[in-house]
This record gives C-alpha cells, sequence and structure tokens, in this order.
C-alpha cells in the first residue's frame, strides 16, 4: 500500500504493480487530490470575516482550540472539488447501463427551469398566499402524473422509490384497518428489488415469496396458492427486474383483489411503458414513480429524489398530508388529517417534498409532450433490444425468447470455463471508460448481468458501448485472464474490500496531523 503525504492510503493492497504507474500517483491529465482536511489549509482563509463580537454572553463556552475548518482559496477549493468528481463515473461522461435504475440525461433545460428565483428560492414556511405559483406547478404536475398512470390520485411527498413504497404500504394497512381486519403478510416475486420486501418487512408484515416462471414472470399457480386471507398486498414489478412485461399483470390484479388484497405495483421500470400503458387500467391499487429515473431528474448522491405514489380510488383516502386542494382562494395546503384529509394515514415528511425535483420532471414532461413520452418509452425499449441483438452472440442472454423491454439481461454462462466472473468483466469495464452495468441482479439469474440503456443514448454512443463489450468478451474467450483478474488498473483505486466496507463502515475521520494551536490563527 502507497501512502499520501498525510498518510492515507491512495492505492488498494491489490493494486497490480505491473501496471503502469506514474511518480507522482496522477493519471494522465487526472492529479491524485487528498481529502479537503488534508491539503494543509489552516493558516488560510477563503473569505475575509470581520472580527467576531466580544463573547461575553457565552458562559464560558468560548472555543480555546481550532475548528479545524480547511481554509482553501478559491481556486484551490473550486479544483478540489473539480478533482474529485473527475475520480468518478458520471452519465455527462458516457453511456452509464446500470439496470433497474434508468440512468439518462438530465436536460439542462430541465436545471434552468428549477433555477428560476420564484421556485428555487422559496422556503417551506412561506405563507401560502405567496406561493401560489409553486403550488400551481405541483397542481399541474399531479395532473401529468395522474394522467399518465389512469389513477385518480397522488401523493407527490414520498422523496424516493423506497420511501413511495413505504407510503403506498402504509396507506394499504391503513386502509386494511379501516376495515378492523389487520393482515399479517405481503407477497413479493423471487426477482423483487431489495427495497420491495424491506418496506413490506419495515411496515410490520411477514415476506412471503412467489416463484418465478422459466420465462422469467410470476408464477400464477404459485401465487394463487399463497393468496389466502391474511395477505394484506402483492408488490409486483412492471416490467419486472428480468426486463419482461408481466403479460399477466390484469389476471395477478384480480387474483390479489378477489382475497381482498391490494395490488402494489413498483413503478420504477415505468421508463419502458410512459406513454403506453397507464397501471390504472390493469388494476393497480398503487404505485411509486421515481421522478429521478422516469422523468430524468438527476439521482445524485443518494439524493434528492423523489417517489410520489398514485393511488386507486380505494387507498386515496388514507394518502398522507400535506394535500394540495383548490379552495376559493386558489391552492391551499391541508397540512392537518382533518376536513377532506380526515383519514389520511399521517406524513411522510417535514414539508412538501422535493420542490426542485417537482420543477424539473414537470419542465420534462412539457418538453417531451403526450407523444414524446409515449415516444421516451419506445425508444428505450428499442435501444435495449439493439443491446441484446447485438451482443446475443458473444454473450448468453438469460431469457433468448423474444424481446426485452427497457433492459437487456445476460447470464454468466459464456463465461464458463474461461476463469473470468461476472464481477471480473464488470471491473474490467471500469478501465474502459464504462460504468458496470448492474451485476449479480436480479438474483433469479446466475451471475446476471443487467444492462439499461435507456432512450437517451444515440445508436454512436451505443455502438461505442457494444464495440467495448464485446472486447472484452474476445479477451475473456481468448484466455487474457490477467487483464481481468487485475482490473480496475486505471481507477484512482483498484479493488476494495467492499464486504469489510459495508460490514465495519469507518464513519470517523480523524486527522493524521496534529492541528496547530489557536494562536497561529490570530
Ligand atoms: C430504483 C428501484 C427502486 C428504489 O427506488 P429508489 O428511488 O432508489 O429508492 C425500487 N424498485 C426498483 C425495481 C428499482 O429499480
Amino acid at each position: 500500500m502507497t501512502m499520501n503525504s498525510v498518510g492515507r492510503p491512495t492505492r488498494s493492497e491489490t493494486f497490480d504493480p505491473a501496471a503502469p504507474a506514474t511518480l507522482t500517483g496522477a493519471r494522465g491529465l487526472l492529479q491524485d487530490e487528498a481529502l479537503i482536511f488534508e491539503l494543509d489549509g489552516w493558516r488560510k482563509t477563503g473569505v475575509d470575516l470581520p472580527d467576531a463580537p466580544p463573547a461575553d454572553d457565552l458562559a464560558g463556552l468560548t472555543r480555546d482550540a481550532p475548528i479545524g475548518l480547511p481554509g482553501l482559496s478559491e481556486p484551490e477549493t473550486m479544483r478540489h472539488y473539480v478533482r474529485l468528481s473527475q475520480k468518478n463515473h458520471a452519465i455527462d461522461l458516457a453511456l452509464y447501463p446500470l439496470g433497474s435504475c434508468t440512468m439518462k440525461h438530465n436536460p439542462r433545460l430541465n436545471e434552468k427551469m428549477a433555477r428560476l428565483p420564484g421556485f428555487a428560492d422559496l422556503h417551506p414556511l412561506q405563507p401560502q398566499s405567496t406561493t401560489q405559483g409553486a403550488l400551481a406547478l405541483m397542481d399541474r404536475l399531479a395532473h401529468w402524473l395522474k394522467t399518465l398512470t389512469g389513477m385518480p390520485a397522488v401523493a407527490l411527498s414520498p422523496k424516493a422509490g423506497a420511501h413511495g413504497e413505504l407510503c403506498g404500504l402504509l396507506a394499504i394497512r391503513a386502509a386494511h384497518e379501516a376495515k378492523g381486519a389487520a393482515r399479517k403478510t405481503v407477497l413479493v416475486p423471487t426477482s423483487a428489488h431489495g427495497t420491495n420486501p424491506a418496506t413490506a418487512a419495515f411496515v410490520g408484515y411477514g415476506v412471503v415469496e412467489i416463484a418465478q416462471t422459466a420465462d422469467g414472470r410470476v408464477d400464477l399457480a404459485d401465487l394463487e396458492a399463497k393468496l389466502t386471507p391474511d395477505v394484506a398486498a402483492i408488490m409486483v414489478t412492471n416490467p419486472n427486474t428480468c426486463g419482461l412485461f408481466e403479460r399477466d399483470v390484469i389476471e395477478i390484479a384480480r387474483l390479489a383483489h378477489s382475497v381482498g388484497a391490494y395490488f402494489y405495483c413498483d413503478g420504477a421500470n415505468f421508463n419502458a411503458i410512459v406513454g403506453r400503458v397507464r397501471p390504472g387500467d390493469l388494476g393497480v391499487d398503487a404505485m411509486h414513480i421515481n421522478l429521478h429515473k422516469t422523468f430524468s431528474t438527476p439521482h445524485g448522491g443518494g439524493g434528492p429524489g423523489a417517489g410520489p405514489v398514485v393511488l386507486s380510488e380505494a387507498l386515496a383516502p388514507y394518502a398522507p398530508t400535506p394535500w394540495l386542494v383548490h379552495s376559493d382562494g386558489g391552492f391551499h395546503l391541508q397540512e392537518q388529517p382533518e376536513a377532506e384529509a380526515a383519514h389520511a394515514f399521517g406524513r411522510m415528511c417535514a414539508f412538501h417534498g422535493q420542490m426542485g425535483m417537482y420543477v424539473r420532471a414537470y419542465a420534462y414532461m412539457r418538453s417531451h409532450g403526450a407523444d414524446g413520452l409515449r415516444q421516451v418509452a419506445e425508444d428505450a425499449v428499442l435501444n435495449a433490444n439493439y443491446i441484446k441483438a447485438r451482443l446475443s452472440d458473444v454473450m448468453t442472454p438469460a431469457f433468448p425468447d423474444g424481446p426485452c423491454m427497457h433492459e437487456a439481461l445476460f447470464d454468466d454462462a459464456w463465461l464458463e470455463g474461461t476463469g473470468v466472473t461476472t464481477l471480473d468483466f464488470a471491473k474490467a469495464m471500469i478501465d474502459e471508460g464504462f460504468h458496470p452495468m448492474t451485476m449479480y441482479f436480479p438474483l433469479v439469474v446466475h451471475g446476471a448481468m443487467l444492462i439499461e440503456p435507456t432512450e437517451t443514448e444515440s445508436k454512436q454512443e451505443l455502438d461505442r458501448f457494444i464495440h467495448a463489450v464485446r472486447l472484452l468478451a474476445a479477451a475473456a474467450k481468448a484466455g487474457d485472464v490477467e487483464r481481468f483478474k487485475a482490473a480496475p488498473t486505471q481507477a484512482p483505486l483498484s479493488r476494495l474490500d467492499e464486504t469489510l466496507a459495508a460490514r465495519k463502515p469507518r464513519l470517523r475521520w480523524t486527522s493524521p496531523v496534529a492541528l496547530p494551536p489557536l494562536e497561529t490563527f490570530a
């Protein structure tokens, strides 16, 4: 392991010493960068602040040690963050093929709209008479979400897909409780995204798995056998995480309703059907929509996202506050569980949700129009099928028969005997300038590699990606195992111990250098 000047490891232990190294740790035009606290900026400051007034009233709590904030100048600060940003992949650099994530281009028009001062400078506690424009935008967004899904109600406030799942299941629990019948379990297919069973468990339900058929869909016979009067809901993703449309979705809804259960549809893959299929027509009772997937708002560093939940007539009364209602004086936010919101189950967050994401999503919808949104789905599916068609002779598609929806799923059968694993292959993609596809998910497919290109990739960009994957596939089959085992050699860090990082995260940073005494700053 090598260390930088303040003792921070700059290369993992598995770093391949045979890979080309530089004297400084820089790579090409990319300089190595320490943490901001390690940049030795203690004696500097980027801003001039007036002297603090004498602090007589702090009851002896005045600071007697340096606060320890780095004090970089403006150009140093800029460079620090730009260098850090270069250590990571971004949708603005290249295709981001993560399946089940819908990583698409974020149109700059959306950013421009979100920065309009009338939206960007709002305070959530401002009097509602001064926020009528923002409330009108929320109302228009709600209208589009309801129209596109064919559902009568929407709760805008959940802050991510998983938060939307929680919102939907809390509404379902409230509806069962209102009927005086608490139920115990939620049915989830084996291919489900991990958030589905996690949400059900969090709400207090037992999770029962539904089997999958050989062609990657919900096994109806198994579903029927497990649909007892104790089942509160089924959670089904459509199109599912194998990238396939659930052909029997109407029958699935009918079966669920026949035992008094609700149908929660995970709408994370709505990108594949927006403008073409209305989930309300399929019998769905609740479905979250990831604005940061389908409607192109950024997925940045874990947030902010937005996961509005559309609700059926049966669940609408239990939607969380705030409710946006039309009143004589314009729009009004009903914050308390009373009046029209008397049956609201509670609230999902302190204020009203992610305003900036609402503006971006609405700008996206308006700039595409109804016909443009339909084309989004068509092009997303076309692009995924192009990838499937162009890679199926070198890799093994998990479900070779028929077209896929928005993502192409491969298994690792084609790597058998090469000594290269799905993980090795994904790591080698980093060296070729691509973020890896989703690996080992869904769990029902061995060594899964799930590729979702989205509609925002041109044929040229798709061909560039396909070219890289084909070259790597040929290298794997030609026995160039070393390349794969050493990869990535071009990234700032090579393979990390991800298990250790997950099991024993080091959440506290301690300075490797002693802070200078307070007098130094006088
Ligand atoms: C992304 C995703 C989720 C979770 O959404 P977040 O916004 O990341 O919380 C749930 N289900 C599926 C199928 C997804 O792809």
